[in-house]
């Protein structure tokens, strides 16, 4: 099937939800036209440094300047960069999902030593986190990832907390994440949504993992506790290419090569997951954020597309690890990726009681 593709990045209708104009731009390349992304000079970002460095100081209380969660991939390895250039002490708080590959772990390891900060490490109770991972299996949802990426922000928060820390440096960035169809991802903070998948789909009770919701957030952490997250890689000139050359000469850093290589579940779920069962190739709303802030030229975009996703035997040992991993047979698994894929709000959601508020709030006004 032919797919009408953008007229100036390399998103296209797989995106049930994109919009063309007349001139064939799609809305994202729009939308990124109105938040008026530029280049800053060498001096406005020293200033943006200096500043953020006035403020961790100003807001500390505890040991820690601030907290910065560490996957190991390139942006949030940066962010850890920025605090040595910055020599600040950063509590680094890293999630062990069961997932990570060998060379994720050396290249924490070697963040750690270089900053010769203090690193919390939380490790999954493994036979819990499996059935948690089966239950989104089982709905046939697309964002399997809500799980790791929901037990780190309930982790940080909480550490936050206990640690008087008021900033969460994240990696969240403008330049390299800009487009992203919602279709394509669920909020990762959808506490009723994981709740009610879990209990639908399986037996599996939540037990050890962390969990935390918007409200919580908004007016536990932030009101009440101060507690604020800033992105960083937005005050810079963030840039892909040049980050992943500093991480290897500051960090002695090494390339996963593939986008988020650091887990081979994520590999697995974005090369192979997505494509086959959701029909989504999430390399086409990265390469179009790195066209949008002029880090990548259209045509080598297409080009990097034409590219297959995966080894074709580099697939066979991955599918085998992550199947077998998951306790699936190999039928039980062709048939997970062939049924039609379910949409998250089948089932309960934050979402939907945070758009009723809304309305109720706008019919008061
Ligand atoms: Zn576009």
């Amino acid at each position: 099937m032919q797919y009408k593709i953008c007229k100036k990045c390399v998103m296209d209708e797989t995106d049930p939800l994109i919009e063309f104009d007349e001139a064939g731009i799609c809305n994202y390349c729009r939308d990124f036209e109105k938040i008026g992304f530029r280049q800053l000079t060498d001096e406005e970002i020293e200033q943006n440094l200096l500043s953020l460095k006035q403020k961790l100081a100003s807001a500390k209380k505890g040991k820690y300047d601030c907290i910065i969660g560490l996957s190991g991939g390139v942006d949030s390895s940066y962010v850890a960069l920025l605090a040595k250039k910055l020599e600040l002490n950063p509590l680094l708080v890293h999630f062990d999902n069961g997932w990570n590959s060998e060379l994720a772990v050396k290249n924490i390891n070697n963040i750690v030593n270089s900053l010769q900060s203090d690193l919390h490490t939380l490790v999954v109770d493994w036979e819990e986190f499996r059935n948690l991972q089966r239950a989104y299996f089982d709905a046939g949802v697309v964002d399997i990832e809500v799980l790791t990426d929901h037990a780190i922000i309930a982790t940080i928060y909480k550490l936050a907390e206990k640690y008087r820390i008021k900033y969460i440096l994240s990696g969240t960035n403008i330049s390299t994440e800009f487009v992203l169809p919602k279709s394509w991802v669920h909020s990762k903070i959808d506490l009723s949504n994981l709740k009610d998948i879990v209990s639908k789909n399986s037996r599996q009770l939540l037990k050890t993992y962390p969990t935390i919701n918007s409200l919580k957030i908004k007016l536990y952490y932030e009101k009440l506790k101060g507690i604020r997250k800033i992105q960083p890689l937005n005050i810079i000139n963030y840039n892909k290419e040049h980050a992943i050359k500093e991480l290897i000469d500051v960090f002695g850093w090494r390339n996963y090569g593939r986008k988020h290589g650091e887990s081979i579940f994520t590999k697995f779920y974005q090369n192979h997951i997505l494509p086959t069962k959701f029909n989504i190739d999430k390399r086409k709303a990265h390469l179009s954020s790195l066209i949008c802030s002029n880090q990548l030229s259209r045509e080598e975009a297409l080009m990097i597309l034409n590219e297959p996703l995966y080894d074709k035997s580099e697939l066979e040992t991955d599918y085998g690890f992550v199947r077998k991993k998951l306790g699936y047979s190999k039928a039980e698994f062709d048939a997970y990726l062939e049924r039609p894929p379910s949409s998250h709000f089948l089932y309960k959601s934050d979402l939907t009681l945070l758009a009723k508020i809304h309305k109720i709030k706008r019919k008061l006004q």
